[in-house]
């Protein structure tokens, strides 16, 4: 995915740590010079300087800080202020002091002013090659959706989804992963057994599947679903795809389509994206 890295990036979900955690990874990986299999090496000066905050191409903007406290100590987190915006707009067009990437990482825009926000939208409208954007924030519906539309969303997980339904669901989240790898037809057969599924167990099979897609995009496969996403992660269209089809699978559920008919199809859709890889 590094090496052609979406514009936008908005991480949502989680808490406010991991987003800032899962931005910081992008980050590296965006501007590692001795990425592993795509992964940032974590020990290089880039990486230790993204970690320390000290990467002087890595910029931290916080809309919750006001103005008058971004006046008065100015720190690393910079205000969302009309003054700082500007001068993030005025260095889009020019090169990173490194070989990566600028990156923006951009947090509370929700409690941005008007005019600071309008502003902020005409830079994310004309990014250029130098200038990534990461906009954190807990849910999407919080920010304009003109702005989510320019973006690539990643949904971390909620804190309460967390490792209690992980044990239960994981045969069947093995048994949807290597169906898209290899086509193996028991995924299909547990779909249809009566009873496998009811809508709610599919729309949490959506929703690791959803976590899976960050972990591969992120570069943190723990899972044969993991990694059976991973190839179509790092493609932003193929990445965009899957995400949608996952968000229309939880929507056909909630309007009462058989979760078999859902699950089927997308391990099918699936299957042919990672085909096309
Ligand atoms: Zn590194």
């Amino acid at each position: 995915m590094s090496a052609a890295p979406p514009g936008v990036l908005l991480f949502e979900g989680g808490t406010e740590e991991k987003r800032l955690a899962a931005a910081t990874r992008w980050a590296k990986t965006v501007n590692c010079p001795q990425k592993k299999d795509g992964k940032p090496c974590g020990e290089c000066p880039v990486c230790r300087q993204i970690d320390a905050r000290a990467y002087l191409d890595v910029w931290y903007f916080d809309g919750r800080i006001s103005n008058k406290e971004d006046e008065e100590n100015p720190g690393v987190v910079a205000a969302l202020r009309i003054e700082n915006i500007r001068k993030l707009k005025a260095a889009i067009g020019v090169k990173p002091h490194g070989e990566g990437k600028r990156i923006a990482i951009i947090q509370g825009m929700y409690s941005t002013r008007e005019e600071a926000l309008n502003t902020m939208l005409k830079t994310l409208e004309e990014p250029g090659d130098f200038t990534l954007f990461a906009l954190l924030v807990p849910q999407r519906q919080q920010i304009l959706p003109t702005l989510v539309s320019r973006s690539l969303c990643l949904t971390l997980p909620w804190e309460s989804s967390a490792s209690a339904t992980d044990e239960k669901f994981r045969p069947r989240e093995d048994s949807l992963g290597e169906f898209i790898e290899k086509g193996n037809a028991e995924f299909l057969d547990q779909v249809a057994a009566k009873g496998e599924f009811d809508a709610a167990s599919a729309a949490d099979l959506l929703t690791a599947c959803q976590r899976s897609l960050i972990r591969a995009v992120v570069n943190e496969p723990r899972s044969v679903l993991d990694n059976s996403l991973m190839a179509i992660a790092r493609a932003p269209e193929r990445f965009a795809l899957c995400s949608r089809w996952l968000a229309e699978g939880q929507e056909m559920l909630t309007l009462g389509v058989t979760p078999a008919r859902v699950l089927e199809a997308l391990g099918s859709r699936l299957y042919a994206l990672r085909r096309s890889c």
